[in-house]
């Protein structure tokens, strides 16, 4: 259930990256105001009515069809959203061999990037806005009973950056790519440490509390200006990381790491609720701002 677009209405531009199974293109998506008469295209000029849109082209690689049907179901999922800190899909076209998720463009990039880049400018209020307002979205889908199931920094885009005096930023989750479920196991163990330990093991165990534990691993790379736990480590040490049950590294306020530390229990029903992380987030007031992810923990 999503909105089909046709091949001629989306032009493809310069290509953005690589994703899991995708290639991301920028693009511009036509959106008509009505009749197909060349007598009505003046007067949709005139009035405005046809608009070209910037978008995001997200291009599945040529794959198997349970992959295909994957994807479908990622943008049936954000179709069914309607979310101010959630990506806006436009629907999926159909080119040839292809399959195109179209998306609304997102200004300012992605999360990790800006973290890395602008550290010196970022400050930890900043932070907690950026944190807050992933759990609203994060707590949005768990009352509509709906799994994301890549949350990560990478896959959180800046509408606006808020970095000048006075602003502050504005996110958006992105989609969560192809279905988990498809994913190999090797792939799956690339996404330690963000994937939930149980899914690891088991693609079935995708559920909400996945996400809180993925929720705990993006406000470990918001703390730590993007850097991110384990990141040397070789697949067989992540995955043997986990097995071990052993804790990821803790940012030095205390309240933000008692919440992360709640995320990452290994035992996914003692995870707090997202309603309850939001109001834990929205509660904690810290007193030193300036300082949350300053003691660089072992990354090795
Ligand atoms: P995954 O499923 O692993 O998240 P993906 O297909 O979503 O894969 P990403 O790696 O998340 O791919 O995105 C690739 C790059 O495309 C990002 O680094 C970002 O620069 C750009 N990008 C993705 N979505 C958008 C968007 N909506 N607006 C602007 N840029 C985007
Ligand atoms: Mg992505």
């Amino acid at each position: 259930s999503f909105h089909q677009i046709r091949k001629n209405e989306i032009t493809q531009k310069s290509h953005l990256g690589q994703g899991t199974r995708t290639n991301i293109y920028e693009g511009v998506l036509k959106v008509s105001g009505g009749g197909e008469l060349d007598l009505d295209y003046d007067y949709r000029e005139l009035n405005n009515n046809s608009r070209d849109l910037r978008v995001v082209l997200k291009v599945l690689d040529a794959s198997h069809q349970d992959i295909a049907l994957a994807f479908f179901e990622t943008a049936s999922l954000m179709s069914q959203v309607s979310n101010i800190h959630l990506v806006f899909v436009h629907g999926v076209c159909v080119r040839e061999s292809e399959n195109i998720m179209v998306e609304e463009f997102v200004e300012h990039g992605p999360l990790d990037v800006c973290l890395r880049k602008d550290k010196s400018l970022i400050s930890a209020g900043w932070k907690f806005v950026v944190a807050r307002q992933l759990a609203s979205a994060l707590s949005y889908l768990e009352d509509k009973r709906l799994v994301h199931g890549n949350v990560c920094a990478k896959n959180i885009l800046l509408a606006r950056k808020g970095l000048e005096d006075g602003s502050s930023p504005f996110i958006k989750l992105s989609d969560p790519g192809v279905t988990f479920t498809v994913l190999s196991r090797e792939e799956r163990v690339d996404r330690i440490p963000w994937i939930a330990p149980e899914c690891v093991r088991n693609v079935s165990s995708l559920s909400t509390a996945a996400d809180k534990w993925s929720f705990g691993t993006t406000l470990l790379e918001i703390c730590f200006n993007g850097e991110v736990p384990l990141k040397e480590r070789t697949a067989s040490e992540k995955e043997r990381f986990y097995e071990k049950e052993l804790g990821l590294p803790e940012p030095s306020f205390k309240e933000l790491a008692d919440l992360i530390g709640l995320c990452h229990t290994y035992n996914p029903a003692a995870r707090p609720s997202f309603r309850t992380i939001l109001r834990d987030l929205t509660q904690l007031q810290p007193h030193d701002l300036s300082d949350i992810g300053s003691i660089s923990p072992d990354f090795s």
